[in-house]
């Protein structure tokens, strides 16, 4: 595997890269990595013929009261799982080597990013789409593939590609979780012990939800009820939202007539943990 921190090196392995691998998968990540990363991985190495990670804690992304400097960064224990999980090429740079003196270049989504996440965290999609419109223009993987444990993003994402004409396919693969059924995510290593303790009741409220829709409820009020009643059993989660939306606009729905996407956020103390289901009719 090819652990490369500069744009030319990055240039050089990937010419070479593709000398041998027509179809090359990309996986982008701030690192850190867990099960649910390496899953794209290895989704990846299933459908590609040359897999590419970035682990770049961008800091466009981050408001200027979020974690950005205690975001944890253990390179040589990415760098271990990525060698292990088959990857060609691993892409970490310093922020410095992605925004060069100068720098003055951003994406600006529309819509999709102003709700939820974009609402709360002022910028955070911006820094997003800027990322990954450069890491796409430098890697110009085939696929890309990102977790739908970021539901927005995922949607986000998809309408950059689509609205900029961007040469490749964006595929969304599915939640990986622990055991008691929380969402893995770097930042689940902030959460105290009893914070720890009740951090699946995210999981636990989309699945009453689940539940309750499953048993025939179509209306987004008693489904949002359903979640808001777990969610208020852990007293230290403290709800940023929960919402039912449409799939693909991201709107709330009133009523659900064959497919919706149930989104919550909550704050654990100092950590903000996200989390969502689909909601599909059978
Ligand atoms: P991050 O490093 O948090 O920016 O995540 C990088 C990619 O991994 C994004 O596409 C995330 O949606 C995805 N991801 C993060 N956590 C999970 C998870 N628990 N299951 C599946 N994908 C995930």
């Amino acid at each position: 595997m090819e652990f490369i921190a500069s744009i030319s090196d990055l240039k050089d392995a990937l010419e070479a890269l593709r000398r041998r691998s027509a179809k090359v998968g990309f996986v982008p990540t701030m690192g850190a990595l867990h099960e649910g990363h390496l899953s794209l991985v290895r989704r990846s190495r299933e459908e590609m013929e040359g897999t590419v990670v970035s682990a770049f804690v961008n800091p466009t992304q981050f408001g200027p009261a979020e974690d950005l400097d205690k975001y944890p960064r253990p390179v040589e224990r990415d760098r271990e799982l990525c060698e292990k999980a088959g990857v060609d090429i691993l892409f970490a740079p310093p922020a410095s080597e992605m925004y060069q003196a100068g720098y003055a270049t951003y994406v600006l989504q529309e819509r999709y990013s102003e709700p939820f996440e974009g609402a709360l965290r002022t910028g955070h999609f911006h820094g997003v789409c800027t990322v990954c419109a450069k890491l796409f223009c430098l890697v110009r993987p085939a696929v890309a593939y990102f977790g739908q444990k970021d539901y927005q993003q995922s949607v986000v994402i998809r309408h950059m590609v689509k609205d900029l004409n961007m040469d490749l396919e964006v595929r969304v693969c599915p939640i990986v979780r622990e055991e008691d059924g929380l969402a893995m995510s770097s930042r689940n290593a902030y959460l105290s012990a009893e914070e720890r303790r009740q951090a699946p009741a995210l999981h636990r409220a989309l699945a009453a939800a689940e539940q309750a829709f499953a048993a025939g409820e179509r209306s987004a009020a008693p489904l949002l009820a359903v979640i808001g009643k777990v969610i208020g059993e852990a007293p230290l989660a403290q709800m940023d939202y929960a919402a039912v939306v449409n799939p693909e606009s991201l709107r709330e729905v009133r009523r659900i007539e064959t497919e919706a996407v149930a989104l919550i956020a909550a704050r654990f103390g100092k950590t903000r943990l996200i989390d969502n289901t689909k909601l599909t009719a059978k």
